[in-house]
């Protein structure tokens, strides 16, 4: 067959660079089009570094929204991947299964926490907390005896489909969709200084009613990079078992050794009884989301009654390219290489925290592994998503070649373990530079 390519299809003249296509055809995310920056073309990616169609390249600490653990274009997950591709792309995955799918989970449950029994495909990250919600409710559904409630953090961040949103903190984020979000109790983060409130707010909302208690475990993300003790978690989950209620913990940013160790939950002694991965699942390389449960809560579903199945699925469930790509990562990511590279850059970062706390204009410093996050004090202001010293920042940075994405006034690192020492000093130096900066004007 003769397949012509056709590139630059709406005809636009081929000097028009591709910020100008993007801006007459594309909508992007988190992203106020009418006000935003032209966004920036990147052609290439290597390692910890992006390259602009300018020739400019950036550090990417953010390791693109959490997913690029082992950096960009990995040859190793490619090479995998180009030879599935050559395999089996895809095939619907009621009814049929793959290699693929069975050896990751089959390898995912001998490093997750041991009481975790089987795993459930889906895309993404909030698809992987839908899967668990709806688990959660449906096992007391089909024990006949059905709970309602969800406990969960204030801040907190579970993702942006329906149910994911409801889970979430009520902010600007979810405001247009309040009316349409199902009720949900929180509880006070247990940060430092919080973790009394947090237990006395729990025991008051733990009854029979309570399906479940989520949490984003040591780390809540897109909260602000709140963080707290495995100590106050265990407790908290402790008292929302005694009375019954499943404890699902959201892992999709924590997942895959982003804190120090494999999973955040091997920092605790309670097991969770769900819990939700994405992000560093395949390296950064393709959507894929896992839901994972006890043997409990999946037999709850096994009955000659079809009323009691888990009704839940989507097209490209455990799609085999995903499922080699993070077999792959996998690979990597359990390499004494990787290992090393993880306390490496924890120990970086906590030498970097010292000479912060020296500075003027941070405050609340703090490290969980390979994050690294504190806030600038800009007066009460800066405080939220919103304040222009985020975009001020977020601006600076991009100008020093480093690519971070600051939520309100709060910073943080967040590497692919792929960074270099050089590559860790230059962000070091950006954001010294930046505070400098941010405290003449
Ligand atoms: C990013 C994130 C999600 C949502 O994942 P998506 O893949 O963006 O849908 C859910 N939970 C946590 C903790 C996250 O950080």
């Amino acid at each position: 067959m003769q397949v012509k390519e056709e590139q630059n299809p709406q005809g636009l003249e081929d000097f028009a660079g591709l910020s100008e296509r993007d801006q007459t055809v594309i909508w992007h995310p988190f992203t106020q089009m009418q006000t935003a920056p032209l966004p920036i073309p990147i052609v290439r990616g290597e390692g910890t570094l992006l390259f602009a169609e300018d020739g400019k390249t950036y550090i990417d600490a953010v390791s693109s929204w959490w997913v690029t653990i082992h950096g960009h274009s990995h040859p190793y997950i490619a090479e995998k991947v180009a030879k599935q591709l050559q395999t089996l792309e895809h095939v619907i995955f009621a009814g049929f299964t793959h290699q693929p799918a069975v050896e990751l989970a089959e390898r995912l449950l001998t490093i997750l926490p041991k009481n975790q029994n089987r795993i459930f495909y889906s895309d993404n990250g909030s698809t992987a907390v839908e899967v668990a919600l709806k688990m959660a409710f449906q096992y007391w559904h089909n024990l006949g005896k059905p709970r309602r409630k969800v406990i969960a953090l204030d801040d907190a961040y579970h993702g942006d489909t329906f149910g994911a949103m409801a889970v979430s903190g009520r902010s600007a984020f979810t405001a247009p969709f309040v009316p349409f979000l199902f009720d949900v109790e929180y509880i006070p983060a247990p940060a430092p200084g919080q973790e009394q409130a947090a237990l006395e707010q729990l025991q008051a909302l733990l009854s029979d009613e309570v399906a479940a208690f989520i949490v984003e475990p040591l780390v809540q993300g897109s909260g602000g990079m709140v963080m707290y003790a495995p100590e106050i978690l265990n407790q908290l989950m402790s008292l929302a078992r005694s009375h019954g209620a499943l404890i699902i913990t959201d892992e999709v940013m924590t997942g895959f050794g982003r804190t120090g160790k494999l999973f955040a939950s091997h920092y605790l002694s309670e097991q969770p009884d769900l819990m939700s991965l994405s992000k560093g699942l395949t390296g950064g390389t393709m959507a894929l989301g896992v839901t994972t449960c006890t043997k409990e809560i999946y037999d709850a579903f096994l009955s000659s009654n079809k009323h009691k199945t888990l009704f839940h699925g989507h097209s490209f469930t455990a799609n085999p390219l995903a499922c080699t790509a993070a077999l792959a990562s996998l690979d990597l990511l359990l390499s004494d290489e990787t290992q090393v590279a993880i306390q490496r850059i924890a120990h970086r970062h906590a030498v970097f925290a010292e000479q912060l706390k020296q500075k003027p204009g941070v405050k609340n410093i703090r490290q969980q592994g390979t994050i690294l996050a504190f806030d600038l004090d800009v007066g009460d202001a800066s405080r939220s998503y919103f304040s222009n010293i985020r975009d001020v920042a977020y601006q600076f940075l991009l100008n020093e070649g480093v690519l971070m994405r600051p939520l309100g006034n709060v910073l943080y690192i967040f590497p692919p373990y792929c960074i270099t020492d050089e590559q860790l000093d230059t962000v070091y130096a950006a954001v010294g530079k930046l505070l400098k900066q941010l405290n003449q004007s």
